[in-house]
């Protein structure tokens, strides 16, 4: 009976804490008040707040989940996500504040702090701040040194302003921390960071740095065809024209599309080394391996004008214009041809009719990230700040449908 007894309080005791640690996982003590957690996530604003969110309304989530906020003044994470929103919808100075009176909280734990810090670098960022957002990244990055999010935006800030080095050292320590599926991406990125940083070394005349930088480059990821073409100019400069040849013609066989970013160089380098016939050659090559080569056409017919050969240079212009129409240069340089021979009418007819047939576009180049257009191949896009993104939009012919265009009457 004794026993039983004891065995009855024990279990009574237990259950008292087991109730007691509810009441505290559920309650906390704030200001002398007991307030129930779980009210803030089962309040409807919070829901509707979301809710909002979810539909893009930004407005209407800020106003129901302040009203959430508002049901327990302690709550961190709604506060901090209530800056971002203000962020997102322009206010700076209101989201800097929000942020900031967070931080002055006490006993925040070292990842709460971690991240307001990174709110409040985001902020800066957004408000142009470069010193201060650089400060809270770094801060992000003491407390916790693993922060992919804190590492990618210093990595912006830096490649902003062309801090080449800095950013090469933040996306290395990225790559470690993404590991194997990141490092494709990461080590085109760490290619053309090193470039930049040749570049620079090109600028100031230090041309072995210039050399191993574009060589390491290339290691990091030879597809990429601008290392190539610096290299070869180094190379030029220190008057090794063969390797600066070789050079070259290795740019074109890693990126056959962009291969005519290496044509005025080797169309030069070939008439020094008194070698001029393999330049139509290298352009004969292209063409025949990719019938749509435009560049190589367009290459070889200034190559034929500069020794006097205007018919020649112009039927290679008209089929060059055929598959890509949109290219200013081919009609330029047909009107300069066709100047040349004095404007011979049936060439004239001929052109006029290929140009019929063709759509125009002004912006052939266009970013497969975020749509950003661009007259010219850009390496990074200006808009979304990403490496190695543009394509040359090629078009087709438009369809009947499409080419009628609705007269409107007034
Ligand atoms: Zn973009």
């Amino acid at each position: 009976m004794q026993d039983s007894l004891v065995l009855f309080g024990i279990l009574i005791a237990l259950l008292a804490g087991l109730a007691a640690g509810k009441f505290w996982e559920r309650y906390k003590l704030q200001e002398g008040r007991w307030i129930d957690r779980r009210k803030i996530r089962q309040s409807p604003h919070f829901i509707l707040g979301l809710n909002h969110l979810v539909l893009g309304q930004v407005d209407l989530a800020i106003e129901q989940l302040e009203k959430a906020a508002a049901l327990d003044p302690n709550t961190l994470e709604l506060r901090l996500v209530l800056g971002n929103l203000y962020r997102e919808k322009g206010q700076v100075g209101r989201a800097i504040h929000e942020h900031q009176s967070l931080l002055q909280r006490p006993r925040l734990s070292r990842l709460e702090h971690a991240n307001i810090q990174l709110c409040l670098g985001l902020d800066y960022r957004r408000g142009g701040f470069v010193d201060r957002a650089t400060a809270a990244f770094t801060e992000v990055l003491r407390l916790d040194p693993e922060s992919e999010a804190a590492l990618a935006n210093l990595e912006k800030l830096q490649e902003d302003q062309h801090q080449w080095q800095d950013a090469y050292i933040t996306r290395k320590r990225l790559a470690q921390l993404a590991g194997p599926p990141d490092q494709p991406k990461s080590q085109s990125i760490l290619a053309f960071l090193e470039t930049e940083i040749g570049l620079q070394a090109l600028k100031e005349d230090r041309l072995d740095d210039a050399a191993h930088r574009f060589e390491a480059a290339i290691d990091a990821d030879g597809s990429i065809v601008t290392p190539f073409i610096y290299l070869g100019e180094v190379q030029q400069k220190q008057g090794d024209l063969l390797a600066a040849i070789a050079t070259w013609e290795r740019a074109i066989d890693v990126s056959p599309d962009r291969s005519y970013l290496a044509f005025g160089h080797l169309e030069r380098a070939y008439a020094q080394a008194n070698t001029p016939g393999r330049f139509p050659e290298l352009c004969r090559r292209l063409t025949a391996a990719s019938p749509r080569e435009w560049r190589a056409r367009l290459a070889l017919a200034r190559h034929l004008d500069a020794q006097n050969r205007p018919l020649e240079s112009l039927e290679l212009l008209l089929d060059a214009l055929e598959h890509n129409p949109h290219a200013l240069a081919i009609h330029q340089a047909i009107w300069n041809t066709l100047s040349v021979l004095d404007l011979p009418r049936p060439l004239v007819a001929r052109y006029i009719e290929v140009t019929r047939r063709s759509v125009f576009y002004l912006d052939p180049h266009v970013c497969t990230r975020c749509r950003y257009r661009s007259t010219e191949l850009l390496w990074q896009c200006p808009h979304c700040h990403e490496w190695n993104t543009f394509v040359e939009e090629r078009i087709a012919p438009a369809t009947d449908q499409e080419a009628e265009i609705p007269v409107v009457t007034p």
